[in-house]
């Protein structure tokens, strides 16, 4: 999933469970567990779109909503910042390892897939165009259950 769906997701468990050696394996495994439900993506191996603006703005506007998301963090809630935020980046970590992908691909590298990559990237049964709905309707609702929570 995309970046801010699981960072959301890792905020909620961070400001909903107060004992942090819970909280911060609970948000790690919650990666996994968002990125069975089918989502948004296209075909994991091509190059050419990895390469692509279009994937390029992508990937910048979901890492501009996750620092929007830690300054509304902050601001909102400062006496629990450091748990809800470091769920958040936990719960988001996993996607770390397409990062080597992304930057040896841009330069014009090869890439070897490692254990860890082919694992995500077998988690991620279902990653095409359509799953958009699916992202949108995500970020709708987990976005809805965090006002709600840092409204309280
Ligand atoms: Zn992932």
């Amino acid at each position: 999933m995309t970046a801010i769906n699981h960072a959301i997701t890792g905020s909620i468990i961070g400001l909903t469970i107060s004992n942090p050696f819970i909280a911060v394996p609970l948000a790690f495994i919650s990666h996994y567990f968002l990125d069975l439900i089918p989502h948004y993506g296209t075909k994991q191996d091509n190059d050419k779109f990895i390469k692509s603006k279009y994937f390029k703005t992508f990937l910048c506007v979901d890492i501009l909503l996750c620092i929007i998301l830690a300054i509304v963090l902050f601001i909102i809630k400062p006496t629990s910042y450091l748990i809800v935020i470091l769920c958040a980046f936990i719960a988001t970590s996993p996607d770390l390892v397409n990062l080597k992908k992304f930057i040896l691909i841009n330069q014009n590298k090869n890439y070897k897939p490692g254990l860890l990559y082919r694992m995500s990237a077998f988690i991620q049964w279902f990653e095409k165009p359509i799953g958009l709905i699916v992202e949108i309707a995500w970020f709708l609702a987990s976005g809805f259950i965090l006002v709600e929570l840092l409204l309280k």
